[in-house]
């Protein structure tokens, strides 16, 4: 049976269908009874609830019925004939025109013991008929609904199964798409198809056979199957033990995905991903070793905007295209969101070669104190120099570093060059100087990182306490303990921390006392509109504020005008950075400005 309420996905209902046999899903069965007089509607379910049927919904007025049933999708309809306003025979005809309920098995309720309505009532589709009084045929009552049901359900198993893989097919992922796009709709969510086709699979069957053919096919569903259970999503996707039932064998070696509720295209790419590794593996047919490929094409809501039959044939035609291309990967339906992904794909695949190439820069900017403009520090600011004339910001690469795990060994290389860099400035003969370096979440979810960076500024010659390490707020919005942890370990070394963009992330201020701090930066997007509006001026003053009265240095990030820098003055803020004493530059830039005759 694969009924569905108005908020219930019908591939969900049931993750194994039910079967002639099974008693329970049976008992389970939705039955809908309608019947204009109350008592009869209240007998017929008692007496099914002796028998230990629970799910009924019972309605008295005929004409608000259509509606109910099309949202309630019932197994079952026990139906009285003579009623007001729509009377049984309207229901019936209705019910066999509406193209989602023609198979429901009406059984009617008749006291007539008038033959020509019971003929009609065939001749409109009614599948079986039961006389009122109910009281005096029980048995009579409790046998034809539970071999209605049991009917239906067998009919259902054949109609929306597949019977090689146990998996629902076409018909019930049309239905599941369905709900899908319109709860998407309606809760204003994300839902990404993913149309699977094994590459070589017409080919080996026709050389090994079609029994073979089978074989690799339920090896496969019991892969998918696993990684379909397996998707965590780091917490994107919501994951439930309906999950499995999500997939569907459409024909052939085509297989779909439905997965709803994701948070971006990247949860689509990650599955598709997966599955593709899952594919990759060797298979055993036959005593032989098989080597497979898919290829994948994946249409997203709301990136495309259609009915499920659009968004399959568009899943379906990125799926063709991968395949014409020689298959073994996916690809997006929407032509954006294709460039996006041929675009990170090629960067991530430099981004793993740039240590090695030297490719990576790093440009350092003063922090200055307010009071005597004097450098009392420098940011290190990573570039990635991709060649003579191309730079690219980290805003660009630091989001796939981290996704990809290279912000380990790239925030290690940044620290050890940071550090070379202050030991070479001050055997170099500058006055000292601060050295700050910023950290990712994704560093500090790295155990060895505090050990790791110790090794490192003793390494290199420089005193802890010069260092500082630069944290944002969406940093604690996990895991805050352990990370406390791990910003002790780097205090007790010596090592300063600073809260960087203040003001912009997280926004509780409660954990401002936790954080063992030192330094506290005003993000720049306050001072962005310092003299435009006075509420920035508040903002910015109550943040220097609450800096100098939790002991810690204020610095005031992308300080542009000397307007911004005299109310600075006034406000009684340490430090700055900003455009206006200087951008960020190479190292050898720097150093002429730190060198004591510039100073
Ligand atoms: P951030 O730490 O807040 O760095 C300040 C950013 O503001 C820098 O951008 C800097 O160039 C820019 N800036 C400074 N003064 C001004 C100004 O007056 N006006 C304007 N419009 N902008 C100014 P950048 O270098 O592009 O860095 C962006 C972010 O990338 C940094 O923000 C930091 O969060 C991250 N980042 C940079 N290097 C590293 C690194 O080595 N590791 C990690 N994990 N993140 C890094
Ligand atoms: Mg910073
Ligand atoms: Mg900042």
């Amino acid at each position: 049976m694969q009924s569905a309420m108005a908020k219930e996905n019908p591939s969900e209902r049931q993750a194994a269908p039910a079967f002639q046999g099974d008693t329970d899903q049976l008992l389970n069965a939705r039955i809908v009874i309608v019947d204009d007089e109350p008592t009869t509607m209240e007998v017929v379910k008692a007496y099914l609830e002796e028998t230990g049927y629970r799910n009924f919904v019972l309605i008295e007025d005929s004409s608000r019925a259509l509606a109910t049933l099309e949202r309630q999708r019932p197994d079952l309809l026990l139906l009285d004939l003579k009623m007001p306003q729509v009377s049984g025979f309207d229901l019936l005809r209705d019910i066999r025109l509406h193209p989602k309920l023609n198979h429901l098995p009406v059984i009617i309720l008749t006291s007539s013991s008038d033959n020509q309505d019971k003929l009609q009532a065939l001749d409109l589709g009614a599948t079986d008929f039961l006389a009122k009084p109910v009281d005096s045929s029980e048995l009579q009552l409790q046998l034809r609904v539970r071999n209605t049901l049991a009917a239906k359900a067998y009919q259902d198993r054949l109609t929306f199964y597949d019977p090689l893989t146990q998996l629902p097919n076409r018909h019930l992922f049309m239905e599941s798409l369905d709900w899908g796009l319109t709860s998407a709709r309606d809760d204003e969510e994300k839902l990404a198809l993913l149309c699977i086709e094994l590459d070589q699979f017409d080919k080996i069957r026709d050389t090994m056979g079609l029994l073979a053919g089978d074989e690799i096919l339920r090896q496969f569903t019991l892969r998918f199957q696993k990684v379909v259970k397996g998707i965590d999503m780091m917490g994107r996707m919501e994951v439930d033990e309906y999950v499995p039932v999500n997939l569907f064998r459409l024909d052939g070696g085509v297989f779909t995905l439905i997965l709803h509720r994701i948070h971006s295209e990247r949860d689509a790419a990650s599955v598709a991903a997966c599955l593709l590794e899952a594919i990759r593996s060797v298979l055993l047919v036959k005593n032989t070793e098989l080597y497979l490929t898919a290829s994948i094409g994946i249409a997203t809501y709301p990136m495309e905007e259609g009915d499920s039959h659009f968004m399959l044939q568009l899943a379906s035609s990125a799926k063709d295209h991968v395949k014409a291309n020689g298959g073994g990967t996916f690809q997006f339906s929407s032509r954006r969101i294709n460039t996006q992904y041929q675009q990170r794909l090629s960067l991530e695949a430099r981004l793993r070669k740039t240590l090695d190439r030297n490719e990576l820069k790093i440009y350092y900017q003063p922090k200055v104190e307010v009071q005597t403009n004097r450098i009392a520090g420098v940011e290190a600011l990573l570039r990635w120099q991709i060649n003579e004339a191309t730079i690219i910001p980290p805003d660009k690469f630091i989001p796939i570093a981290e996704e990809t795990g290279l912000i380990i060994p790239i925030g290690q290389w940044v620290m050890g060059e940071a550090c070379r860099q202050l030991s070479a400035w001050q055997r170099g003969g500058i006055a000292p100087i601060g050295m700050a370096v910023n950290l990712s979440p994704a560093q500090f979810q790295n155990k060895q990182m505090p050990a790791v960076f110790k090794q490192i500024v003793k390494n290199s010659g420089i005193s802890p306490q010069s260092m500082t390490l630069e944290v944002t707020e969406n940093m604690f919005l996990d895991d805050v303990d352990r990370k406390i942890e791990s910003m002790r370990h780097l205090k007790d070394q010596g090592i300063k921390l600073a809260l960087d963009d203040f003001g912009t992330g997280y926004s509780s201020l409660s954990y401002l006392k936790n954080l063992p701090l030192d330094e506290l930066k005003i993000d720049r997007s306050f001072f962005i509109d310092l003299f435009k509006d006075a509420k920035s001026r508040a903002l910015v003053s109550t943040m220097i504020y609450l800096s100098r009265s939790l002991n810690l240095t204020t610095i005031a990030e992308g300080v542009e005008t000397d307007e911004q820098l005299s109310f600075l003055k006034k406000s009684a803020c340490d430090l700055y950075q900003g455009y206006l004493f200087s951008r960020p530059l190479p190292p050898d830039e720097l150093f002429e400005m730190l060198l004591p005759a510039n100073g």
